[in-house]
C-alpha cells in the first residue's frame, strides 16, 4: 500500500517537474483545453472553425490571444445565464455542466455564477494534496491523526434549468474528493457532515470546538479556509469554554445547538470525561485570569505542529489575533486560489504570511499576465482609473518585481477571463512565476469570504436612499463606510449625512435595506451564517463631511478635487465620523 510519505513525494516530483516545464506546460494546457472545448458556441464565435489539432504551439497560442478577446464576467454571464436555465448544446464546454459555483463579486448587482466540472474539485484535492506534501517537509504529522477544522458548507440550491448552485466550497466538502482527501493525506476532520453543512456559524463552531476539545490528544493541526474563521471561532470559545467543558465532563450537548442532525451526529460522538473537563477548566482558567488568552491552542491542543489557512491578503488584519492564540506554533499561510481556478501553491511554508507566494501550477489553466503600472502620466495606453494597463504577456514572459492582474482561460469554459487581483511576481520556483497577492482591484468593503467593490456600495446606498427619500423628507447627502473586523463577528459600517427629518423606523428599514441589498454571495453566506453581523448605519450630524474634507484637503491638496472616500480605514477621519454620530441602526435583516 501507498505510504503517506511516498505519496508526497509523487506528488511533489510531479509538480518539480511541470515546474521545470512551465512554458512548455502552459502551451499544452491550452491545447488541451481548446481541443476539449473546441466548436463550442463562445470559441466558435471568436476562432470561427480553425482545426486547432493541425496547429503548432505557437501559432495555437498566437491565435487565441489574438481572435479571442479578454473578458470580465459580464461578459460570459449571458451563456452562463443560458446555461442556468437549461440550455444544454454546447455553449462554453463540450462536457455538459450541472453545477455552478457562486463567486465572490457581482456582476451589475447580480450574484456571479461560474460553471464547476469534476476538474474543479480534481484540482482541488490536487492542490491539497501538494500543500500537504510541501507542508510535511517542515512539520511532519503523525499519521491517522486528526485535523481541527473550522470549514463550513453552505447550502444548494437549483436554477430554473435545474442545476445545482452553491460556493465551491461547499461542492467539494459535498464532493468524493473530500473523502478521497482525508485518506490519502491520512489527516481526519474532527466534525462529521452533519456540523460541516449545518449552516449555522454559532452551532457548526460550537461542535467544531467541543469535538477538537474530544479528541484534542489527537489533533495534529488547526485549519480553516480563511482565518477570520479561526478568529471569530477562538473568540467565540472566549465566552462559552465553561459551557464545552460542562458538556464534555457530562457528554451532553448544550441547547444552543437545536439542529436535530447536528444534534444527533455530536451525541453519538461523545462519551462523557470528567478527567478532560477538568483539563481544560484548569487550562481555560489559567488563559482567561493569567494570560489574555495567549497561546491558547497549543495549550488546548498540546500535539497541533502549526495552524493552517488563508492568511494573506484581506486576512491581514486578523494575524496579530491569530498569532496571539498561536503562541508561537507556527502559522502556515494557505495556497491561492478562486472559485475560476486554482493559481498556485505555497512552497515555502516555513515563511511567516507577510512573506509568503504562490508557485503557480501550471496544468491548472493557461494564465496571463496584465502589466499594471501604478498611475503617474494620463497619457498611457490604457487605463482603468487605479493603474495603467499594458498588453498581457504569458507565463513565459513575466518579469520579476512586475505587478500584474491575472487573467484565466479554465477547464470549465472561462476564455481569457479577468480575475480582478493584483499579483507581483517575487520570484521562481524552477520555471514557473511565484506570485505575491497584493489585492483585489476594485474591492473597497471585506471580512471574510465576502467581496464588495465601489459599485456594489454605490447601488446598495442608492437602494436604501430612494427608499429613504420615498419615505420620509429626507434625502443623504454623502456616505462612507467602514468593515469593522475588530468586533465580533465583523460587520460593515456606513455612515449617512442626511438632510431633513427622518424617523427612526425609516432608518431602521434603510439600513435593513443595505444589508439585504449587498448580494455578493459571499457576503449572503456569512450573513445567513452570522459570521458576519448585522450591518450597522450611523447618522452622521450636518456638516460632518465637510469637517472630513477639510481635514483631509489640508493634508492632500485643493478643495475641488477632493472626494469622499467612499470606503475608510483611516482613524482620523473615523475618529471625526464617530464622534459626529447621533444614531446607530443595527439591521434585522438575516434575524
Ligand atoms: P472566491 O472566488 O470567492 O473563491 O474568492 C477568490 C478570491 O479570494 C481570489 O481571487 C483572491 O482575491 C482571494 N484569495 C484567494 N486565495 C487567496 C490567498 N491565498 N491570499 C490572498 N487572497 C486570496
Amino acid at each position: 500500500m501507498e505510504t503517506v510519505e511516498a505519496g508526497h513525494d509523487d506528488v511533489i516530483g510531479w509538480f518539480e517537474h511541470v515546474s521545470e516545464n512551465a512554458c512548455k506546460v502552459q502551451s499544452e494546457t491550452l491545447r488541451r483545453i481548446l481541443e476539449l472545448n473546441s466548436g463550442v458556441e463562445y470559441l466558435r464565435k471568436w476562432l470561427g472553425t480553425v482545426d486547432v489539432e493541425k496547429m503548432d504551439d505557437y501559432t495555437l497560442e498566437t491565435l487565441f490571444t489574438s481572435l479571442v478577446p479578454i473578458v470580465s464576467h459580464a461578459d460570459l454571464d449571458p451563456y452562463i445565464q443560458r446555461i442556468a436555465d437549461g440550455e444544454t448544446s454546447p455553449l462554453l464546454t463540450q462536457e455538459p455542466i450541472t453545477v455552478l459555483s457562486l463567486s465572490s463579486g457581482t456582476t451589475e448587482g447580480r450574484q456571479k455564477y461560474v460553471p464547476f466540472t469534476r476538474h474543479s474539485a480534481q484540482t482541488t484535492l490536487q492542490i491539497f494534496r501538494l500543500s500537504a506534501a510541501y507542508r510535511s517537509r517542515f512539520y511532519p504529522i503523525r499519521e491517522g491523526g486528526r485535523i481541527l477544522e473550522f470549514i463550513y458548507a453552505g447550502k444548494e440550491f437549483k436554477t430554473l434549468g435545474g442545476l445545482t448552485v452553491g460556493t465551491a466550497t461547499t461542492h467539494y466538502y459535498a464532493s468524493e474528493e473530500f473523502k478521497t482527501k482525508q485518506e490519502t493525506t491520512k489527516s481526519f476532520t474532527c466534525s462529521p457532515q452533519e456540523v460541516i453543512s449545518g449552516g449555522d456559524f454559532g452551532q457548526c463552531t460550537y461542535c467544531h470546538l467541543l469535538l477538537g476539545l474530544h479528541y484534542s490528544s489527537q489533533v495534529e493541526f488547526v485549519a480553516s479556509a480563511f482565518s477570520y474563521t479561526i478568529v471569530q471561532a477562538f473568540s467565540f470559545f472566549e465566552e462559552i469554554w465553561r459551557e464545552i467543558c460542562a458538556d464534555i465532563k457530562e457528554g451532553n450537548l448544550s441547547s444552543r445547538i437545536t439542529l436535530p442532525k447536528m444534534r444527533k451526529a455530536v451525541l453519538t460522538l461523545i462519551r462523557p470525561n470528567p478527567s478532560l473537563a477538568s483539563h481544560i477548566e484548569e487550562v481555560c482558567t489559567e488563559l482567561e485570569s493569567n494570560l489574555g488568552w495567549l497561546g491558547l491552542i497549543p495549550k488546548l491542543w498540546p500535539n497541533a505542529k502549526f495552524i493552517s489557512s488563508i492568511m494573506t491578503g484581506s486576512m491581514l488584519p486578523y494575524l496579530n489575533k491569530l498569532r496571539h492564540y498561536a503562541g508561537g506554533l507556527p502559522l502556515v499561510s494557505a495556497d491561492y486560489g478562486s472559485t475560476e481556478s486554482w493559481i498556485g501553491v505555497n512552497v515555502d511554508p516555513n515563511l511567516p504570511p507577510e512573506d509568503v507566494s504562490f508557485a503557480v501550477i501550471p496544468t491548472f489553466s493557461y494564465f496571463e499576465f496584465i502589466p499594471l503600472y501604478r498611475r503617474q502620466n494620463q497619457s498611457d495606453i490604457c487605463s482603468d482609473g487605479d493603474f495603467v494597463e499594458e498588453k498581457p504577456v504569458p507565463l513565459s514572459q513575466v518579469k520579476l518585481g512586475q505587478e500584474y492582474e491575472l487573467v484565466l482561460t479554465t477547464f470549465t469554459g472561462l476564455y481569457r477571463y479577468r480575475l480582478g487581483d493584483v499579483v507581483e511576481v517575487t520570484g521562481f520556483h524552477k520555471g514557473t512565476p511565484k506570485l505575491s497577492f497584493i489585492y483585489r482591484r476594485k474591492l473597497i468593503l471585506t471580512i471574510n469570504i465576502d467581496k464588495n467593490t465601489e459599485k456594489d456600495l454605490q447601488r446598495v446606498v442608492d437602494k436604501a436612499s430612494q427608499l429613504l427619500s420615498q419615505t420620509t423628507r429626507a434625502e443623504v447627502v454623502d456616505f462612507t463606510s467602514h468593515a469593522d473586523v475588530i468586533a465580533r463577528p465583523g460587520h460593515y459600517v456606513i455612515y449617512w449625512e442626511i438632510r431633513g427629518e427622518a424617523e427612526d423606523k425609516a432608518l431602521e428599514e434603510c439600513c435593513r435595506e443595505m444589508d439585504t441589498a449587498f448580494v455578493d454571495y459571499g457576503y449572503v453566506v456569512s450573513r445567513r451564517m452570522n459570521s458576519i453581523g448585522p450591518l450597522e448605519l450611523r447618522v452622521v450630524e450636518r456638516g460632518t463631511f465637510g469637517k472630513v474634507a477639510e481635514r483631509c484637503v489640508g493634508k492632500c491638496g485643493g478643495l475641488n478635487q477632493f472626494k469622499t472616500p467612499r470606503c475608510t480605514t483611516n482613524s482620523v477621519m473615523l475618529n471625526i465620523l464617530d464622534d459626529s454620530t447621533i444614531k446607530r441602526f443595527r439591521s434585522s435583516a438575516y434575524n
